[in-house]
């Protein structure tokens, strides 16, 4: 007999995971090796350690180890705002009057309000751990810098943070919160930096982009004794520190004897979605359980379901190695859309490689129904939902309601990654009934593809 099942799930702090899960370990098929664009060879971890820290390049490169123990200054951390909880939405059930068994696993509970700070910590542990003074990094929406400011701090690390300039005008309260962590926020195209500075001058007034910030942070962060760059998601390092995410969640749900049928979580970069279902697809691969795997992505930038699987730029500015994955093109520039974190022209490499072999599927939705979920769940859940989060929102919801056409009683689990309080410009506009939708056509696409590059290997 199941023991009977509480509204949250928590965990004990002696069940708490305790090692990092790599997945690569258990793929027959590894993911694609970064290329160095030069000489189109892998990248060797003396080349990518100008830009990373040495830990992060050697957890970047590792396909054979299966368990990376968390180190305990970082279980430390985790302490503060772990377990996140898993939640039976017996609420949402009861409204969407469906047999389905829905749970979903929310990270907003801390103050960078989404799973970001998972890595971050980790990322800013392995930067001290290796004596140095500070590290840059990008961000679009804010969230990540978020993250990483209250990581840096936590481990007195100097932290600079390049922000795309619209943001950094129409997101002031996210610059606050990362100033207040002691992180220096710098608006980027800046005149910091040569690439900033070229990019002003043949441009000026604009606004920026993710591209553009990513090659200011990177230019910074090697241009300067003893810093390193470091990144919010897309690497296979940041994968595996979010696979803490479904460790928790399978052990809380073995414990009750849960086995869901299907894993739904939304994919930007595909970091949260990855270390959600890191463990199920272990299982998988090892021909153990069987899951039905859901990556969620905005139409408006459709990389799993409308993109290539190729090699590319992870970076407008192309002073990344590249990367084998599903892509859009580095030159793709999405709609301004509410869902910033979802708007990454690629995917993670191991994420694209599990998806072209067919063990994980994808689905694109459109803005104003993703809006419709999120407010659906916000009236019975009590919590309000990021944009990005509530593309998840929205396919558990569909299935819940195909069970109830069927009457099959699946057990669906998702992802909630964050919280929306920075987002209620987006709420605004759904409420005015002012929100569009926007379909990238064929052609659009086109233009994106044309920027990927002819490698002739
Ligand atoms: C950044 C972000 C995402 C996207 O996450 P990936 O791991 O890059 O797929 C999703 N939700 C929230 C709340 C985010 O901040």
């Amino acid at each position: 007999m199941s023991k009977e099942i509480p509204y949250k799930i928590y965990l004990e702090e002696s069940e708490m995971p305790k090692y990092w899960y790599n997945v690569r370990a258990d793929m027959k098929v590894k993911p694609a090796p970064l290329l160095n664009p030069e000489t189109l060879k892998p990248m060797t971890a003396e080349e990518l350690g100008v830009v990373f820290c040495d830990e992060l390049v050697k957890q970047e490169l590792d396909d054979t180890t299966r368990e990376y123990p968390i180190p305990q200054e970082i279980l430390d951390f985790y302490k503060m705002y772990r377990p996140s909880p898993l939640v039976r939405a017996y609420c949402l059930e009861k409204k969407l009057n469906t047999p389905a068994k829905i749970y979903y696993k929310f990270e907003g509970n801390n103050t960078s309000g989404s799973h970001k700070l998972n890595s971050a910590i980790a990322q800013a542990y392995y930067a001290k751990k290796q004596g140095l003074k500070g590290v840059t990094t990008e961000t679009g929406a804010g969230q990540w810098g978020t993250a990483l400011s209250m990581a840096c701090s936590y481990f007195d690390l100097d932290c600079n943070v390049y922000m795309v300039k619209v943001s950094y005008e129409q997101k002031p309260f996210r610059r606050e919160v990362m100033r207040t962590y002691g992180a220096s926020v710098t608006p980027s195209p800046s005149m910091t930096t040569n690439v900033g500075r070229k990019i002003n001058e043949e441009f000026p007034g604009t606004g920026g982009s993710l591209g553009c910030a990513i090659s200011e942070a990177v230019e910074s962060a090697t241009s300067k004794e003893g810093y390193r760059y470091v990144l919010g998601s897309v690497l296979n390092q940041v994968l595996l520190h979010q696979s803490v995410i479904g460790m928790e969640c399978k052990i809380a749900m073995d414990k009750y004897g849960i086995k869901p049928d299907m894993i739904i979580g939304c994919a930007g970069g595909g970091s949260n979605l990855g270390g959600l279902i890191s463990p199920f697809m272990g299982e998988k691969l090892r021909g153990e359980k069987d899951y039905q795997f859901i990556a969620v992505e905005p139409a408006s930038c459709p990389s799993l379901t409308r993109g290539k699987y190729a090699y590319d730029f992870c970076d407008t500015g192309k002073v990344c190695p590249l990367c084998k994955m599903y892509t859009l093109g580095s030159g793709f520039i999405p709609s301004s859309s509410h869902a910033g974190g979802l708007r990454y022209h690629g995917m993670n490499s191991v994420l694209s490689e599990l998806y072209d072999q067919g063990l994980m599927e994808a689905r694109s939705v459109e803005q104003t129904s993703v809006f419709a979920a999120a407010q659906e769940f916000a009236r019975v859940e009590g919590i309000l939902p990021a944009p990005e989060s509530s593309h998840a929102i929205r396919v558990a919801i569909d299935e819940a309601l195909k069970c109830k056409e069927t009457g099959e009683e699946k057990t669906i689990l998702f992802g909630l990654t964050g919280t929306g309080y920075f987002d209620l410009y987006a709420y605004a506009k759904f409420n005015d009934g002012v929100m569009g939708d926007y379909i990238p056509t064929d052609e659009e696409l086109q233009k994106g593809f044309a920027s990927l590059p002819d490698l002739k290997i």
